[in-house]
């Protein structure tokens, strides 16, 4: 019976080490030929760098080739053809699905993929799925409002591939979800981290416990938040269900997953990707465990607009275990543990903004929400945080306050003014959560 299978791709994803880079490298041959002859962005800039696909002859080779950032992708899409620009490497009608990058800073990036590289994301997607328990006798609801951004639409569709019903939570708003878990019972469901946890706190005001709807496991993506151990608590709690991490990106493609057995970090899907840590000073490749570096990724076997080492400037580290589970793939430990756009200097201290939320959520008599705002008076920065308290925690404000002001100091090195505010007086998020203020630039 496949329901018994431990793995999506039992092959694949116990592949001995040395197949499993000889797999990467025999790949990523042919995906940098692919790019190199179909798309001219890709060319001239192998071209300017003088490399070939011929120059590939072993892994250390890989690191030779250029690598690609965000900000080149936007330059080239004014180009033709429209809105992708030369580096599409299909003819246009051949593209099938339109996506755009979903974030804060700059223009979007617009992502073309073909029916081919369609069949490819959920592939990527029945991965994790599988991974994290799903089952052809689940139930799954998708709380996500279906449109430009790849988001859970992925998710949606690998969770068909491998059997689930599928229940499409779309233009419903929180209240009329909630009402459709309680009625439908679905067993799986997926979304933020931030939208998880409101969810939650909306069917609390409702008199409703999401505890008891009988929902086992949540799949999350678009934030770090399944990985923050202190979130992840949180739902778990909430929802009395297994929460699991996944990290993916429009550009790149849906790339880890958080298995069953919970380690403390998530699987790289190394037979489909292949990631690089690079160390921010030196730019040499880390292998080793425990060593903190940005990632270069390469999508194997994406075609239309192809991803060939993406400098994604997420933080990550290798874990220097191997999983339980019998994986064979790498684990990056603690997930993504940030991203470089986002880890700021504030009073000469590099600040991580993933390691506020640790601490926040890890106190009692706090709620789930909280925003940072760093701001500047005169010379100096200071930064304040905004949090709010659970009702009945009134006359232990001082303490409360004493308690995450030394927690704050010992994670992240700096002291902060706190403010106090009644449960449900801080901005809710929908999807992704902005709680991070940098005011400094208007000064
Ligand atoms: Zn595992």
């Amino acid at each position: 019976m496949i329901s018994e299978q431990r793995y999506w791709n039992p092959v694949l994803e116990t592949l001995p080490r040395e197949k499993l880079l000889a797999l990467q490298l025999k790949k990523f041959k042919s995906i940098f030929g692919w790019a190199y002859e179909n798309s001219r962005f890709h060319r001239s800039l192998y071209d300017k760098a003088g490399i070939t696909p011929s120059d590939i002859r072993e892994f250390k080779d890989i690191a030779r080739v250029p690598k690609v950032e965000k900000s080149m992708m936007r330059c080239i899409q004014c180009k033709d053809p429209f809105p992708y620009g030369d580096c599409l490497c299909l003819p246009l009608e051949e593209v099938s699905n339109f996506r755009q990058t979903s974030g804060t800073t700059g223009q979007p990036v617009y992502q073309a993929d073909s029916w081919q590289d369609w069949d490819w994301w959920s592939e990527c997607w029945a991965f994790i799925l599988w991974a994290q328990g799903y089952r052809p006798t689940d139930r799954v609801f998708i709380p996500f409002g279906y449109n430009i951004f790849v988001a859970f639409w992925a998710g949606h569709y690998a969770a068909e591939k491998i059997g689930c019903e599928v229940v499409p939570g779309g233009v419903l708003d929180t209240q009329a979800r909630i009402l459709k878990i309680q009625e439908l019972k679905p067993t799986a469901m997926m979304g933020t981290p931030t939208y998880m946890l409101g969810m939650a706190e909306t069917a609390k005001k409702l008199g409703i416990d999401p505890a008891t709807f009988g929902i086992r496991r949540i799949t999350c993506a678009g934030e770090p938040g399944a990985s923050v151990p202190a979130t992840k608590k949180r739902m778990e709690e909430a929802w009395n269900a297994k929460v699991f991490d996944h990290a993916g990106a429009t550009e790149i493609g849906a790339w880890s997953y958080e298995c069953l057995d919970q380690p403390g970090g998530i699987h790289v899907n190394e037979a489909l990707f292949l990631v690089e840590i690079e160390d921010i000073e030196t730019g040499a490749i880390i292998d080793e465990p425990g060593r903190r570096g940005k990632m270069v990724i390469t999508a194997l076997d994406r075609m239309a607009m192809p991803c060939v080492r993406f400098d994604s400037k997420d933080v990550i580290e290798w874990d220097a275990n191997p999983c339980s589970c019998g994986r064979t793939f790498r684990l990056i430990k603690g997930g993504v543990l940030g991203r470089m756009d986002d880890i700021t200097k504030v009073k000469g201290v590099l600040l991580s903004p993933v390691a506020i939320e640790e601490v926040v959520r890890s106190m009692e008599g706090l709620g789930n929400e909280y925003e940072v705002v760093v701001d500047k008076f005169g010379d100096s920065d200071t930064i304040s945080l905004k949090v709010e308290l659970l009702p009945g925690n009134e006359n232990n404000i001082a303490q409360i306050e004493a308690q995450l002001k030394h927690q704050l100091r010992l994670k992240t090195n700096l002291g902060y003014t706190i403010g106090f505010y009644d449960l449900g007086k801080l901005p809710r998020y929908e999807v992704k959560a902005r709680r991070f203020k940098d005011l400094r630039k208007g000064h």
